[in-house]
């Protein structure tokens, strides 16, 4: 099993337990190492602040900058939600697309729901 760095640029300096590693007499606060990281690259929401501070910027520029105003319309207000149905051992989700636009309401499979690809938006 390898394990997974966190990305955060600071990580090795916030002192806690759980960082100070190796033997007696040279022991370092050392960037957190995980098989999973609950904070996708980060191990928590400072390491990943931390992060954004220092690149958010640069990766802006890297990966486009919004120069102009986005719309949201009908064509892409589509989105997907889920209410609580019935009770007792019969209580289940009913799945649904709500247009945040017009209000309106469209049925969807449980497996729809859970299927990422699955729009009904046209547009960005
Ligand atoms: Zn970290």
């Amino acid at each position: 099993m390898s394990l997974k760095y966190c990305q955060g640029p600071e990580c090795h300096t916030y002192c806690t337990r759980d960082r100070l590693k190796g033997i007696k007499g040279s022991k370092t606060y050392q960037t957190r190492r995980r098989s999973s990281l609950n904070y996708g690259e980060f191990c928590d929401t400072r390491c990943e602040r931390a992060w954004l501070i220092k690149y958010a910027t640069k990766a802006i520029d890297h990966f486009g900058r919004l120069t102009e105003v986005k719309h949201l319309t009908e064509q892409n207000a589509w989105t997907k939600d889920y209410d609580w149905h019935g009770g007792g051992d019969d209580r289940h989700h009913l799945y649904y697309f709500v247009n945040k636009i017009t209000n309106e309401q469209r049925p969807l499979t449980e497996e729809q729901f859970n299927d990422n690809n699955y729009t009904l938006n046209t547009g960005e």
